[in-house]
């Protein structure tokens, strides 16, 4: 079934981006892959991609004002190396509040996760689903998966005891803990998060993957939430954290992890010297720098707002339901006998409006799609295609 007011054309190419969907495996076609294979599609909107708009705007007015009208620090930046892992790590270090030689600096989270997990993962993983796919499928030959099933009926909220009788009962060397979980946005509290820790302890590897922290909050100030405090009480956690979504620069690839400092120490002698390039440097730089924080905070709780109401007017349309998330994004369940991928597709080919269906993650029970919460007017857009197509 189709979504509704297709003419025979878009459908012919609905079907045309369900083959590039095949190809691509587990993570959705680009969007250039796509405009390059239909050039006649007009993309207006990319609900797929997980980033805060008015971060990246508030980075690009930094980088015109500093770097572009600086043809000198340009070519520096282009005829240098960057900074060594450790040397970036210790500009964190004070403004993070754990000591240099416990942050390791990745050419993006994915760069870390890979690194991690080959490192310190010989045995058995144990991953939540529905999840972030790299998790399971960077795991080395003869290393086990175990999944814990996020329920349903739960909304697919972590229970910490099921998560704890699971390990208790398979005994494995690593736990991956993404909060708030990509790609239903689903969020462990601060005092579950304890509970967890406090009941993994034993476990070789703790994986807490904060790629989305900056958009949940506990309190109406919507004050940053951290965990970094856990590490140092908890020596076998690794907290990861990718700048790409909260920042809105996944093009620059910057992301950074703490762990223990025998491991920062193993990762860094295994290669990762020059991991990272210099406009992730001047990134990082930006990212410690007050006034940079100040402007930040203002445009990450506008975008929180605007996520909020987005929510709300999703939860509002008929025909589907809205999981609860406390990322930047919702995950939607199609309750009118649509599938996914048709409603996926067919909100590109008509509205321009492009959605990561969820067809292809494990994990879930029906059809499901990923919205990304975008600008204000943006968000409003979607929900009127959606409304539309329904
Ligand atoms: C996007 C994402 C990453 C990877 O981020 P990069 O820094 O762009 O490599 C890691 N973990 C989760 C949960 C993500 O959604």
């Amino acid at each position: 079934m189709p979504i509704k007011g297709l003419t025979n054309e878009q459908a012919a190419m609905v079907q045309h981006i369900k083959l590039l969907k095949q190809q691509a495996g587990s993570h959705s076609p680009s969007l250039f892959t796509i405009k390059e294979q239909l050039p006649d599609l007009k993309m207006n909107i990319d609900a797929c991609f997980l980033s805060n708009p008015y971060a990246t705007d508030l980075f690009l007015r930094y980088f015109k004002n500093e770097l572009l009208g600086d043809d000198l620090l340009i070519r520096d930046m282009l005829e240098f190396y960057p900074s060594q892992n450790n040397v970036i790590a210790s500009s964190l270090a004070n403004f993070l509040k754990v000591p240099a030689d416990m942050l390791f600096i990745g050419n993006g989270a994915i760069e870390i996760i890979q690194a991690v997990i080959h490192n310190f993962t010989t045995e058995k993983i144990i991953v939540n689903i529905p999840t972030f796919s790299s998790y399971y499928e960077f795991v080395q030959p003869g290393v086990s998966i175990v999944f814990n099933k996020l329920k349903k009926e739960n909304d697919y909220k972590l229970d910490v005891n099921d998560l704890l009788q699971l390990v208790n009962y398979e005994k494995p060397d690593t736990v991956v803990l993404i909060n708030p979980n990509n790609p239903n946005g689903g969020y462990i509290t601060k005092a579950e998060i304890a509970e967890l820790l406090e009941g993994l302890k034993n476990v070789r590897t703790v994986l807490l993957d904060e790629s989305f922290i900056h958009f949940a909050f506990e309190n109406e100030a919507m004050e940053l939430m951290s965990y970094a405090d856990m590490v140092m009480k908890y020596p076998n956690v690794v907290t990861i954290k990718s700048m790409s979504k909260d920042f809105g620069i996944a093009g620059i690839r910057a992301g950074y992890a703490i762990m223990h400092p025998s491991r920062a120490k193993q990762l860094l002698e295994n290669g990762f010297l020059w991991n990272s390039n210099g406009l992730a440097e001047y990134f990082f730089k930006l990212y410690v720098r007050d006034q940079f924080q100040k402007e930040y905070e203002v445009e990450r709780k506008r975008y929180i707002r605007d996520t909020q109401e987005y929510f709300k007017n999703l939860s509002a349309i008929e025909g589907l339901k809205r999981y609860p998330s406390q990322a930047n994004f919702a995950l939607i369940e199609l309750k009118t006998g649509i599938t996914a991928d048709d409603f996926a597709f067919g909100l590109l080919v008509k509205s321009g409006v492009y959605t990561r269906t969820c067809s292809d993650k494990i994990g879930l029970e029906g059809e499901f799609v990923r919205l990304a919460s975008r600008s204000h007017d943006e968000n409003e857009e979607i929900i009127k295609a959606i409304k539309e197509a329904l």
